[in-house]
């Protein structure tokens, strides 16, 4: 058997089948993976750009308040200067919080367990969303870490998290369900500075060309990522997607950075 197939689809079946009574934060008896009481504690990015799923500050909420009341869609300033190449951005989470700290130990300690409670939200958004605005994308395509970092840590966690993802979708849609390709069409090429080491402008630069796509392309794609921070990655796979032919690509990310945890 091939051990990356092994890491990236079973894994997490094995650790759920193991604490699927049990809360997977506070170990307390649950039948769901993560308990009422510890749901409360994630950051819902309730007040957001429409757009780009930015959240929004107190000030723009307010502003929010008095465009939805004229039943106007509330963009932040760097959309309505320069819109994304990209669709729309799904973002339920704010990445702060136990949101943060659960997608940290995913990345850093290899705590597999805590992709399905969050693999659930992302499913019940998706879910919400797409019952009021349809058609759902017809595949899902994720944005790959570096060959070298999987490496390192034993595994590609947007991988296992889309594969989770895609089985809570299979258990709950009837129809419309978006395919995932067996090989994943985006590839990254060069090795680069750990992002969140570098500037802004820095970035930007870093992602031309280190992203390719190949394999055959929808024209409705979903590109996951499991966090957004500046979006200059996603929109960097957006164009590579939308030179293959892509014409509407759907983001799908777990959570948003507010403006000021940056860095
Ligand atoms: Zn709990
Ligand atoms: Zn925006």
């Amino acid at each position: 058997m091939d051990w990356r197939q092994l890491s990236t689809s079973f894994l997490p079946k094995v650790y759920y089948s193991i604490f699927s009574k049990q809360c997977s934060i506070c170990q307390s008896h649950s039948q769901t993976a993560v308990c009422k009481y510890c749901k409360v504690g994630f950051e819902h990015n309730r007040h957001a750009c429409s757009v780009c799923q930015r959240p929004l500050s107190q000030q723009q909420i307010a502003q929010q308040q008095i465009a939805q009341h004229a039943s106007q869609q509330s963009l932040c300033g760097k959309c309505q200067v320069a819109p994304p190449p990209y669709y729309r951005c799904l973002a339920p989470l704010r990445y702060e919080g136990t949101t943060r700290i659960l997608i940290q130990n995913i990345k850093f300690h290899q705590q597999a367990h805590f992709i399905q409670p969050l693999m659930e939200i992302v499913r019940d958004h998706l879910v919400t969303y797409y019952s009021q605005n349809a058609p759902w994308p017809n595949q899902i395509v994720f944005v790959p870490s570096h060959p070298q970092r999987i490496k390192e840590r034993g595994f590609c966690q947007t991988q296992i998290m889309v594969n989770t993802l895609h089985s809570l979708l299979k258990s709950t849609l009837t129809s419309d369900l978006p395919y995932i390709a067996t090989r994943n069409p985006i590839h990254k090429s060069v090795h680069t500075q750990a992002q969140h080491t570098l500037s802004r402008k820095l970035r930007i630069q870093n992602q031309q060309g280190v992203y390719q796509v190949q394999g055959p392309i929808e024209e409705h794609v979903a590109l996951f990522d499991d966090v957004m921070t500046t979006g200059s990655t996603l929109e960097s796979c957006t164009k590579a997607l939308q030179r293959k032919g892509a014409k509407r690509v759907d983001i799908w990310v777990i959570a948003r950075t507010p403006d000021d945890k940056h860095g």
